[in-house]
């Protein structure tokens, strides 16, 4: 059988490591810092632990249940009831909701104006940019209040220059507050690494970051890497940057992410009862805190485990602070809401490359960077990052299905030649 390498052991490297194992296939997989990428949890000294920002496990039960059906393999997955709530101005006593509902206009004291400008505006059309798409369905007035800043925020980007297939998916404009993704949303009773973990535990797993290809015409015969070795192999997965593999003078922009994970004993629950997290559109430098309730762990009553989301570049001013600055700016917020609060324990995860850019300009880098890659023949590549995708743990477990099958296809016909 051949062997197969794969970089990356994130979601998209373990669940193709383990899909291609089952098949009888020897797997090598090489990772540069830890299994578990995006879904590698923060641990506290006080024994907690929560995601390195909160990872639903959601996907349509009937034409997505192979998702469903992989992690029940490993650990029960329960339904969960996720909602959200949005603080325009930036007060906690102000919950809105997350998305903005058409019930939130009351909020406003120029809600007719606001009404005015619904009236006019088209409603929910396809649109290739973010701003027009929003626009469109809200208006002026809700979109500068509720969605311009926090999408400048979160993508470093203007909204008037962010396109992609994802806005129906991801936005609506109910008439009331809602769940998030409907009856489709559920969390693993066990740690995400800890399943991942599982699912490579008869493969070989080699710590390394690798550097570039070592190839013969357009076969790769092995992976160069930081420490110096090869590592060979007859096939090879990349769920990786592209631009690291392949010789190129070209980057990839990636947006990256500080995430500060604290465990808090405070006053009072930052968020109303039923809400997991809260959305700050307003010049807070953090897009979202989350309180992990929803985490089968229990803390003791008045302390909450929470992250704290500041999106940024790296090497930019937020990406370089000491990690003492996201602890200072999370308890200065706290004690302006009113909130007495001690941070028993923080820590701070900085997670590069955690959004592709849906900008065309990148796109295009993206394309010409991974035609590079795609031109080996022995090469097959899946997930967020090696895909420049934006997209979720349900498109990336069957995205490992169809390279799974992929790699099958080729192996046959290689066989039958
Ligand atoms: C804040 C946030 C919230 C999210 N929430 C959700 C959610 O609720 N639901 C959902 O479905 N998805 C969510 N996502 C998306 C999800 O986290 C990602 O889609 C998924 O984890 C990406 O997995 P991946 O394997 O493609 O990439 P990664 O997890 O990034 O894995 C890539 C791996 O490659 C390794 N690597 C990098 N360079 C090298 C190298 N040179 N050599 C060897 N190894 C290397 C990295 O260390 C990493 O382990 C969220 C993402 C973020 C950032």
């Amino acid at each position: 059988m051949p062997r197969i390498t794969v970089i990356g052991a994130g979601v998209a490297g373990c669940t193709i490591s383990y899909l291609l194992n089952e098949e009888g296939f020897d797997v090598t997989l090489v990772e540069k810092d830890a299994v578990g990428g995006l879904l590698r949890e923060i641990e506290f000294d006080t024994g907690y632990h929560c995601d390195s920002a909160p990872h639903l496990l959601f996907f349509d039960e009937e034409e997505e249940a192979v998702v469903g059906d992989l992690f029940s393999e490993f650990t029960h997955i329960e339904p969960h009831d996720f909602y959200a709530a949005t603080y325009p101005r930036g007060d906690l006593e102000d919950p809105h909701h997350y998305p903005v509902s058409k019930q939130n206009i009351d909020r406003w004291d120029d809600a007719d104006q606001i009404r005015e400008e619904l009236a006019a505006a088209p409603g929910k059309t396809d649109a290739e940019f973010f701003e027009e798409y929003m626009k469109n369905q809200v208006g002026q007035t809700l979109y500068d209040r509720y969605n311009k800043n926090y999408t400048e925020k979160h993508w470093g980007v203007d909204p008037k220059r962010i396109t992609g297939d994802w806005f129906d998916f991801k936005i609506s404009f109910p008439e009331e507050e809602q769940e998030f993704f409907g009856d489709g949303a559920y969390y693993p009773d066990d740690k995400y690494t800890d399943i991942l973990e599982t699912m490579i535990s008869d493969c070989d797993v080699v710590f390394d970051g690798v550097t570039g290809l070592e190839t013969t015409g357009d076969r790769i015969d092995a992976l160069e890497t930081e420490s110096g070795d090869r590592i060979g192999g007859d096939l090879f997965i990349s769920t990786i940057d592209p631009s690291l593999v392949v010789d190129t003078t070209e980057s990839l922009n990636y947006r990256s992410m500080v995430i500060l994970g604290t465990h808090v004993s405070a006053d009072e629950r930052l968020f109303p009862d039923h809400v997991d997290w809260g959305y700050f559109p307003n010049d807070y430098e953090f897009t979202r805190v989350t309180d992990y309730e929803f985490v089968p762990q229990e803390t003791p009553d008045g302390e909450y485990i929470l992250t704290t989301e500041f999106p940024c570049f790296i090497g930019d001013d937020v990406w370089s602070n000491d990690d003492e600055w996201y602890t200072d700016y999370l308890h200065s917020f706290l004690e302006e809401q009113g909130i007495d609060a001690e941070i028993l324990d923080s820590k701070v995860r900085r997670a590069p490359r955690a959004y592709p850019l849906p900008v065309t300009e990148e796109i295009e880098t993206f394309e010409r960077i991974n035609s590079q890659l795609s031109a080996h023949e022995n090469m097959f590549n899946l997930g967020r990052v090696s895909t420049y995708e934006y997209i979720w743990i349900k498109d990336i477990v069957q995205q490992a299905y169809e390279t799974r099958d992929d790699v099958l296809a080729h192996v046959g016909a290689q066989t039958a030649d």
